[in-house]
């Protein structure tokens, strides 16, 4: 009988998932040590509550609104500086440190500004038509050698053939003077013709 294994499946809860550990058991422990409740919180700050829960878990980070509305709700604004460092990120392009929205999943927002992103990707852009340029000139190098390599061989082809047509008329000519005008080699021959 085959066995089976449980089918993997993806849902929430997965270790994973949680990206703001810090954020949400800060929150979480808060709002248990002063008795607010979900429901509470998220009537109070005007967010779904199972946002709220969400937040908790570590799944998700609020908008910067909402942290600090649910800062306030606690009297904890060290909620935010939490949150602020899961949104830190240095720009791919000038290297300064920034805080990504937090709308934005963890890792998509690598530019510190849209001029950044598209300075990034124009640069990009340059960079692979440079390197596309220079693999042509490359190859158009690769090819004009390998012609002038083509060239060469032939030419020491039909040295060694005048060489041979040359020792094949000395033995038939010692004076080098061809006198058979029907030779096959007459048009090939160094020799001048002069017939008897
Ligand atoms: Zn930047």
């Amino acid at each position: 009988m085959p066995r089976t294994s449980p089918r993997p499946t993806r849902r929430r809860g997965g270790k994973n998932d949680i990206k703001y550990p810090r954020l949400g058991s800060r929150v979480s422990r808060s709002m248990v040590n002063q008795g607010i409740t979900v429901a509470t919180m998220a009537d109070r700050v005007g967010m779904a509550p199972s946002k709220i829960s969400t937040i908790r878990c570590g799944y998700t980070m609020p908008t910067h609104d909402h942290l600090v509305a649910i800062a306030h709700e606690l009297s904890d604004p060290g909620i935010i500086d939490v949150a602020k460092q899961y949104l830190e990120a240095t720009c791919n392009q000038c290297s300064k440190v920034f805080h990504r929205n937090p709308s934005f999943q963890r890792g998509d927002q690598k530019f510190c500004s849209t001029i950044c992103r598209s300075r990034f990707w124009n640069d990009k852009v340059k960079e692979e038509r440079e390197a596309t340029a220079r693999g042509r000139v490359i190859s158009a190098r690769r090819r004009e050698s390998e012609a002038l390599n083509k060239v060469s061989e032939l030419e020491h082809e039909l040295e060694r053939v005048a060489t041979d047509i040359y020792r094949f008329c000395k033995r038939c000519e010692w004076d080098e003077v061809c006198k058979d005008d029907a030779c096959e080699l007459r048009d090939w021959s160094p020799f001048p013709y002069r017939g008897e």
